[in-house]
């Protein structure tokens, strides 16, 4: 007799609604060949994702000031879409060795040039992002003349190192633009997250400024585990401000250093993240681990399939989507309307000299 199989994992409608949503979004991370932050997450809803150094970044910013025509088929793409409103444009300065541990954005020309360009971006809606490293060299060098107002964020002279626990809310993920953030608190179950990180040693601290009139939406908070716990005190890990017709996203840490999630993880939408992110071969890996686990009736089993699982959705290499991910008929399709930037990807592209700086 046949007996259907009953599966935990069946998707719902409001799962199938969300799919459809047609977002798009472009990110252009801007690091050396070596990030410290690894996490580059694109999704189903990514339309074009690309690597530059930053010398390329000092080009690029001419293309786009002068509103230039360049010969450049990547600054092309890029430019198509700052243009095309119906796209969400982040650049993201990785944390990378190019930050001087916070100091520089390299030298003093090209940390000169990451203010221009955030300046000439923001004014064209783009989105700026900034972690660590990357944050604390924008945040160090941040000139209220140029900029505006003064900096509403402020960089500690101590470091953190270690286990540390974010804690956030659920809502305040989700009304993030930023995909990694939205993502995250559409996977949590709880209204509280809860996650653990082992932070790299040199791991930046910061606060908000109350003083400068901007409203900084602080999305998580976090506190290091370890050392003397009386003495430290709980401050900002993930927070956004607008600036000019944009925003500024913060991230003290990365996800590429997650070990553990303490809260509530909604499996159906792992499962959901990895056949999309990944395709469908990968989702049902997570599905027969999962199922596993379970059955074994081992809690911490379940819960590490779940936190490997949420880390690699967080943070995914470039590396696992050049062997998982296939191009999804949206990315096909913008592929060909573009014509000229060509992988397996359908727009990811990292064929760049990282290593040339003039
Ligand atoms: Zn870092």
């Amino acid at each position: 007799m046949y007996i259907k199989k009953m599966s935990l994992f069946t998707k719902t409608k409001e799962e199938e609604e969300a799919e459809k949503k047609n977002q798009k979004i472009c990110i252009v991370s801007i690091q050396s060949g070596q990030p410290y932050d690894t996490s580059e997450q694109p999704n189903t809803h990514t339309c074009y994702y690309v690597n530059i150094n930053f010398q390329q970044m000092k080009e690029l910013y001419k293309v786009i000031k002068n509103d230039t025509e360049s010969e450049n088929q990547i600054f092309k793409n890029i430019v198509h879409h700052i243009k095309d409103r119906d796209t969400i444009v982040f650049f993201d300065f990785k944390c990378c060795s190019d930050c001087q541990a916070g100091a520089t954005f390299l030298d003093e020309d090209k940390t000169l040039t990451v203010f221009k360009m955030i300046n000439t971006l923001t004014r064209k809606h783009c989105n700026i992002v900034v972690g660590d490293h990357s944050m604390a060299s924008l945040f160090n060098h941040w000139d209220r003349h140029k900029m505006d107002f003064k900096s509403p964020i402020k960089i500690h002279d101590e470091t953190t190192s270690g286990p540390f626990r974010m804690t956030g809310k659920k809502e305040d993920f989700m009304a993030s633009d930023y995909p990694v953030l939205k993502n995250l608190g559409d996977l949590s179950a709880d209204n509280k997250i809860q996650i653990q990180f082992e932070n790299m040693g040199g791991t930046k601290v910061f606060s908000i400024n109350r003083d400068v009139k901007v409203d900084v939406k602080v999305i998580s908070k976090g506190i290091p585990l370890s050392g003397r716990s009386h003495d430290q005190k709980e401050n900002p890990v993930h927070c956004e401000f607008n600036y000019r017709k944009g925003k500024i996203i913060v991230s003290q840490t990365h996800w590429c250093n997650l070990t553990n999630v303490n809260s509530n993880v909604d499996v159906h939408k792992i499962r959901r993240e990895f056949s999309t992110q990944y395709g469908e071969d990968c989702a049902n890996q997570f599905e027969v681990e999962y199922t596993s686990a379970v059955r074994s009736g081992n809690k911490e089993r379940v819960n590490r399939v779940v936190s490997e699982s949420v880390r690699q959705i967080c943070s995914a290499t470039p590396a696992t989507f050049i062997i998982q991910k296939k191009p999804t008929p949206k990315q096909e399709e913008n592929k060909l309307k573009l014509g000229g930037y060509d992988n397996n990807l359908g727009g990811y592209d990292n064929n760049i000299d990282d290593n040339k700086y003039v």
